[in-house]
């Protein structure tokens, strides 16, 4: 039966880790995979995180099975980390919400949970988006569209042309929007954009799914989250696949949550046991260790004032580079402007650079970056930014 398999070609960024792994050019740059990285090109455990892994190893008093929605507590603190402490669909009690192995594992629930509600769902996502998103969806058996984002020549956004598409966006389809640092562009919905799509939500009656995975790395906690915590102020159902991995710095850990608001209590709670039936059928529970991390942080003030900070520090430094590389690359490449650096959030911006400079900073520089241009803001430091506008400037002169 395998040897009628076919082999596939490896995903573009795994197969730009391996290159950058093996160049042993001391001056190699990796801007391709998306994590967080530190001055010293490292991506560390965050203090926080490495205290209450000492609390859980003391205090754990069992390796049972944590149940279907995985921690309840972790559960509910995600919910008030997205939603904010008296969102009103929490006080009516009408957010459910199961633990999920990562972002990538919530939104695998969130699309089979689509399915069961309505099987020939098509799920709109911006153009461009998480490359997984498409496949992720599509793996679910859904149909998944494109509707206009980012605008590629003027570095900004096709709000006119997305408010067009998604206003043709029927009932019992479903909208997926980036909550924040959209990936890969880092442009992002202003509050009264998001308004204007809650609108649309309301008027046309499609779901809208809110993928989370970068809360606290644009502006704050809470403004990331203010676009989501409105729109779920303002339609009866939605969607929310949330990751910590970013955030947390837990990525291998792979911890998220899939949240589903429904219109009433009786309808939440059945969408709660669909839910909870769909993660039964994938991987029956979820894993525990960073739920409990999360869970453990979130129920100290010691340890959430910790990890805000370590939280900001992470933000700071990021926003701190995205000014530099703007300065540095206007500086030295004549001609172009990188001023859209600084107008953009989270880690990834598109450099707007050929396929062909591309390569040559790979081939002549050692500097990896994915084909579409995307660059990992937070792979530059304070040592490198200049060899890295040097290099672009060479490329593209
Ligand atoms: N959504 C988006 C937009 C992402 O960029 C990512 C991670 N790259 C995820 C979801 C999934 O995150 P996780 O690693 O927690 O599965």
């Amino acid at each position: 039966m395998f040897s009628q398999l076919k082999p596939l070609p490896t995903d573009p960024i795994l197969g730009l880790m391996a290159a950058f792994k093996a160049d042993t050019n001391d001056k190699k740059i990796d801007l391709g995979v998306g994590v967080y990285k530190d001055e010293q090109g490292q991506t560390p455990v965050l203090k926080a995180v490495k205290k209450a892994e000492e609390f859980r190893l003391a205090n754990e008093t069992t390796k049972s099975y944590i149940g279907l929605a995985g921690n309840l507590e972790y559960c509910q603190k995600m919910e008030q980390l997205l939603l904010g402490d008296a969102h009103p669909a929490l006080l009516a009690d009408r957010v459910r919400t199961a633990q999920a192995p990562g972002g990538t594992g919530s939104l695998r629930v969130a699309a089979e949970f689509i399915k069961r509600c309505n099987e020939q769902a098509t799920v709109w996502v911006t153009t461009p988006t998480w490359a997984n998103h498409i496949s992720l969806f599509e793996a679910a058996g859904l149909n998944v569209k494109e509707y206009p984002y980012y605008d590629y020549d003027n570095k900004g956004l096709l709000f006119d042309d997305m408010v067009n598409t998604l206003s043709q966006v029927p009932a019992g389809d479903v909208v997926l929007l980036h909550a924040c640092c959209h990936n890969p562009s880092g442009m992002d919905l202003n509050f009264a954009q998001w308004q204007k799509v809650a609108e649309i939500a309301k008027v046309q009656g499609f779901t809208v799914l809110v993928d989370i995975a970068y809360q606290g790395f644009g502006t704050s906690l809470d403004e990331d989250a203010a676009g989501l915590r409105h729109l779920a102020s303002q339609v009866d159902e939605l969607i929310i696949c949330s990751s910590c991995s970013k955030n947390f710095g837990l990525y291998r850990e792979r911890i998220g949550a899939c949240s589903v608001i429904s219109k009433d209590q009786a309808t939440a709670d059945i969408a709660n046991s669909v839910m909870l039936s769909v993660v039964r059928s994938i991987y029956s529970m979820p894993p525990a260790h960073g739920a409990d991390i999360v869970n453990t942080i979130l129920s100290s003030d010691e340890l959430t004032a910790m990890w805000h900070q370590e939280l900001d520090d992470m933000r700071s430094r990021i926003n701190g580079l995205r000014s530099l590389l703007k300065d540095k690359l206007n500086d030295k490449c004549e001609g172009m402007d990188f001023s859209f650096i600084e107008r953009q959030h989270g880690m990834f911006s598109f450099l707007g650079i050929n396929k062909e400079q591309i390569e040559r900073l790979q081939k002549e520089y050692s500097i990896y970056i994915v084909g579409s241009s995307r660059v990992n803001v937070a792979g530059v430091s304070k040592d490198n930014i200049d060899y890295f506008a040097d290099a672009v400037a060479a490329v593209t002169k």
